[in-house]
């Protein structure tokens, strides 16, 4: 679904309210197996302990948000349809588990394919906060107490840009990883 569209009918639950923190995930190598330029269900293998993160950030408050670049389109690989298709489907997977993401960004930029069809969508590509940005906007989003995770360089670099502290994920349990950030949050000592 675009963006446009898809918080539309998303937000009214959050607007007028106080603004809540938000943890902006990463996609491809943060809750799914990054295997290059997935676009179909039967592509995605979860990274262990998607779900419980997504849920555990759900029941602290935070609002969960998707961002994630998508060239694949640019490159031709697969169509915008197709990565909305594959969201729908990750979004009532995970709510099967009591996950909610509660929106979605993708870009599908890529700097040496397609510019022009795609270039309102290129300061939306990680390393640029574009994504995060546009959420910030459509949200009502307590930025200084949010938070990015990914796996690459690029999404700490576009978490900067939005002027929040972006994780580094390596791999393994990502609700593990996800608590260790909330408790620092908090502020608990061990
Ligand atoms: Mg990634």
């Amino acid at each position: 679904m675009p963006p446009r569209e898809n918080s539309g009918d998303q937000t009214s639950a959050g607007m007028g309210t106080a603004p809540c923190p938000a943890a902006f995930l990463d996609r491809d190598g943060v809750l799914n197996i990054d295997t290059g330029y997935a676009h179909r269900a039967d592509q995605i293998r979860w990274v262990d302990g998607a779900a419980a993160a997504v849920a555990r950030l759900n029941a602290a408050g935070y609002r969960v948000f998707v961002v994630t670049n998508q060239s694949g389109i640019a490159r031709g690989l697969y169509k915008t349809e197709d990565v909305e298709t594959l969201h729908r489907w990750m979004g009532d997977t995970l709510r099967q588990f009591g996950a909610r993401i509660d929106d979605w960004r993708y870009s599908p930029f890529h700097p040496e394919h397609q510019t022009e069809r795609f270039a309102d969508k290129a300061s939306w590509r990680k390393p640029a906060p574009g994504m995060l940005l546009d959420l910030m906007a459509t949200w009502p989003v307590d930025s200084g107490a949010s938070f990015m995770v990914g796996d690459r360089a690029t999404d700490i670099q576009a978490a900067e840009a939005a002027g929040i502290p972006g994780h580094l994920f390596a791999g393994g349990n990502l609700d593990t990883f996800i608590a260790d950030i909330l408790h620092a949050q908090s502020g608990a000592t061990p």
